[in-house]
């Protein structure tokens, strides 16, 4: 790994790395939790200093785990969890918040999302974002899970323009958002979080994409994920326990796909021809 990991920006100029950490699926199982640590402490010695976890994941366990991973190293890291729609009132959304900061034994979450869309109105998950907003519990808001037309009711709202980010399924295989939802958010400089980046790990088994990679030198993760990275203004959050597959993904952000590289993947997964509904897990 040479190069440091580029950047994105949030609409209020702050910037992080392109390339984050996943954590679904970890703190399932207590005696996976020191590799979990392990990991995530890997990622962030080489620069994916962004975390993304949620109330959901393990109910809590993710944030425990993410948590235990940061103790010490607060400042260096940029912290994404989220909040389950059920929870999304304005109270709800309080004490979701309130549960999380101490899961993660921390004050403040960097950026605070809606898991997906659910039954409570957004003007009052918006409401509790900007009471957590004021409290310093969280310094910035966001979604996920939003379609394009969930996306322009939500900006449509007081003080829903705040929105700083959205949170969706894109990977190679899922390349829906690029047709309309990608385009709208990029005009708004609102970054598109990729989650799924190796579609669960599928893309690993894609013959043309292991021989292409094989091709390049490199490996099919790291290819799925430079994919990503060659798109402006989208932050891929690959999940991994194991800290040396964490160093394989990161050292796709030394890649710079050619032209005819980035053709050649069109041409194994075509880019999308018209609308289509979002795709979400
Ligand atoms: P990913 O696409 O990141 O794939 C994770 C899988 O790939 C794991 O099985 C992991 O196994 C494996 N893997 C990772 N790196 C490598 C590598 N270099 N070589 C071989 N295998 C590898 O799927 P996720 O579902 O985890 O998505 C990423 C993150 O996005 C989640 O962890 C979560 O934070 C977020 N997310 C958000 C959702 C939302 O609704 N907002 C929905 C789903 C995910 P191993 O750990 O054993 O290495």
């Amino acid at each position: 790994m040479t190069q440091s990991v580029p950047q994105v920006r949030f609409p209020d100029g702050t910037t992080v790395p392109a390339l984050g950490l996943g954590t679904w699926h970890m703190g399932e199982d207590s005696a996976r939790a020191s590799d979990e640590i392990a990991a995530l402490r890997a990622g962030i010695d080489c620069g994916m200093t962004l975390i993304d976890t949620a109330e959901m994941y393990a109910s809590g366990g993710a944030e425990d785990i993410t948590g235990a991973a940061i103790e010490g190293r607060r400042d260096e890291v940029f912290l994404v969890s989220k909040v389950l729609p059920s929870n999304a009132s304005r109270k709800g959304t309080i004490a979701a918040c309130e549960a999380s900061l101490k899961r993660l034994n921390t004050d403040r979450i960097d950026l605070y999302l809606l898991h997906w869309p659910g039954r409570h109105p957004l003007e009052e998950t918006i409401a509790g974002f900007e009471d957590l907003q004021a409290a310093g519990k969280i310094l910035r808001w966001g979604v996920s899970n939003f379609d394009i037309d969930l996306m322009k009711s939500l900006t449509g709202l007081p003080g829903g323009e705040s929105c700083a980010a959205n949170q969706v399924l894109y990977n190679l295989a899922t390349r829906g958002i690029e047709y309309d939802l990608k385009p709208w958010m990029e005009e708004r400089s609102m970054p598109v979080m990729a989650y799924c980046p190796l579609d669960e790990g599928r893309l690993l088994r894609h013959p043309s994409l292991g021989e292409m990679a094989g091709k390049l030198g490199v490996t099919s993760a790291q290819l799925a994920i430079a994919f990503l990275l060659s798109r402006k203004g989208v932050i891929p959050i690959p999940k991994s326990s194991n800290p040396e597959r964490v160093q394989e993904n990161r050292a796709a952000a030394d890649i710079r796909l050619t032209e005819e590289q980035l053709a050649e993947l069109d041409r194994i997964f075509p880019p999308p021809r018209s609308a289509e509904p979002l795709e979400m897990i």
